[in-house]
């Protein structure tokens, strides 16, 4: 007989059925009835900070019912959720609703999948898992890598392994201090804020950072890029890689990845591809040629939880030789006990990448890609992108709207009231407003991007839950703020103009 320790801790069989299933459907409640509320509530952090109430550390326990029963009414009326068929802002997917069953099911067996040893069946399904990913963007399987918590720790675990791999041998016991040139690292002005970071991180400091101006379609501008590299050589300096981005945040632009690769070969250079956002399009058939050269790249960073709709917290690094991560990341201290076997290769994660213990976020990515499957995929993806077309024409034929860009599923536009003047630090401050307007006021939430100094809209499809219906009435919202925060700014002149 098992002798039952009595913990605060423990739930009985009973209570955690009980407690279990109502959240269920509690959840399932709320995922039904979601494009029913607010996509957010605009409340003040003064405003939230009293709803939780302030109060210190409990010294005694409290009953799970009600812990679980307050949190879930706390949590649902009070966040913003990026699972609203009309919230298009920023890249945060609607959170595929298995994903909800896997971090729950992760959570129970709760392995640690830093080593095998430690998780043998989670750290197979990891494997299986960055294998997939490897096929579904159309790259060799044999691609190894690691799943991380997101985009920017997908890229700075890429970025340190460009590093080991292409700075003096010596580095990882001297440091940057031995390296007698200084490193350098190539990317267009429109990459993501993480290379900035990961600059700063990895002590290349941020001035090694070599942003490249872009053509007229926004894309990097690889004769500069090249003549760049020339540059740098001639003044005795030493780069190490160049970054294409499959994507752009703000636009979406995919570079000239085919471009990139060949410099990258002629300059011994290692060849980074940041597709967090939008990599994923590279499954649809039609969109081969824009991502030809993805095969070429030595490591990529991508994030299932952008357009794969899986709950945050999941990126993933792919590298081409994944003894790269080996060799940066490896270290055997001997307190551990992970050597491989005779009965095949155990796999340990703590040596490729910078978590130690490390949760099976893994599995909501397998179950995901399962359930839907690459053609569910390439259906759904396509779909986003046909709604982000949709939303450009629409701006086009709006006579109070401009279009301005349509790359992959990211639509940008702006208002631009009837009559007006062009003036464009008038429709800049106008259109800056419209948006502060709509982002609070839980109709939608779109973000913003500046395109050629036009402050725009910008809305980014990664949201299975929208329809056309919803970019419709969308269109409706705009306009009506649009003229709502028009006639507010005009009285602002004008009272600024009999005040002065
Ligand atoms: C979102 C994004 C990132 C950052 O990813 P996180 O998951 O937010 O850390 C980096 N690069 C690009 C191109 C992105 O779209």
């Amino acid at each position: 007989m098992r002798e039952i320790r009595k913990t605060s801790v423990e739930i009985s069989k009973e209570e955690f059925r009980k407690i279990g299933h109502k959240l269920i459907d509690d959840i399932s409640d709320f995922i039904n009835t979601i494009d029913k509320r607010p996509v957010t509530t605009n409340k003040s952090p003064k405003q939230i900070q009293n709803i939780l109430g302030i109060s210190s550390l409990p010294e005694n326990g409290i009953p799970v019912a009600e812990l679980i029963s307050k949190t879930t009414n706390l949590l649902f009326d009070h966040s913003l959720f990026n699972g609203h068929p009309k919230f298009l802002g920023y890249i945060t997917s609607s959170a595929a609703p298995i994903g909800a069953l896997a971090d729950l099911l992760a959570a129970s067996v709760n392995p640690n999948v830093g080593a095998h040893i430690l998780s043998p069946m989670a750290t197979e399904i990891e494997k299986q898992t960055v294998q997939w990913l490897a096929e579904f963007i159309g790259v060799s399987p044999n691609y190894g890598g690691i799943l991380v918590s997101g985009g920017n720790m997908a890229n700075f675990t890429a970025f340190l392994a460009a590093r080991t791999a292409k700075a003096p041998k010596s580095i990882k016991e001297d440091g940057l201090s031995n390296t007698s040139k200084r490193l350098t690292i190539y990317c267009s002005k429109t990459t993501h804020t993480w290379v900035e970071k990961a600059a700063i991180l990895f002590g290349l400091g941020s001035k090694s950072v070599r942003w490249i101006q872009t053509d007229t379609s926004n894309k990097m501008d690889n004769k500069v890029l090249e003549e760049t590299i020339k540059k740098d050589l001639e003044n005795d300096f030493k780069p190490i890689m160049v970054i294409g981005t499959a994507g752009d945040v703000s636009t979406g632009v995919v570079d000239n990845l085919k471009g990139i690769s060949t410099i990258c070969k002629a300059y011994d250079l290692w060849f980074h591809i940041d597709g967090a956002y939008g990599v994923p399009a590279a499954v649809i058939p039609k969109l081969k040629t824009l991502f030809e050269g993805i095969t070429e790249a030595d490591s990529i960073a991508l994030d299932p939880h952008k357009w794969l709709y899986n709950p945050l917290e999941a990126g993933c690094t792919l590298v081409k030789n994944s003894q790269h991560l080996i060799d940066t990341y490896s270290s055997h201290p001997e307190y551990y006990n992970f050597t491989n076997n005779e009965e095949g290769f155990a796999q340990n994660y703590y040596e490729y990448g910078f978590q130690n213990s490390r949760g099976f976020r893994a599995l909501k990515v397998w179950l995901t890609l399962q359930q839907v499957g690459r053609s569910g995929y390439e259906k759904m993806i396509n779909e986003d992108i046909e709604l982000s077309k949709y939303l450009f024409e629409l701006t086009k034929k709006h006579p109070e709207l401009e279009s301005v860009s349509h790359n992959l599923s990211i639509t940008t536009f702006r208002y631009i009231p009837l009559n007006s003047k062009k003036d464009n630090d008038y429709l800049n401050k106008l259109n800056e407003e419209i948006l502060n307007e709509l982002q609070t006021g839980g109709e939608l939430f779109l973000s913003n991007a500046i395109v050629n100094e036009m402050y725009c809209l910008r809305a980014c499809f990664v949201n299975f839950r929208t329809s056309k219906k919803d970019i419709r009435e969308i269109i409706e919202i705009i306009i009506r703020v649009g003229k709502k925060t028009q006639r507010n700014i005009k009285m602002e002149y004008v009272n600024i103009k009999m005040k002065g």
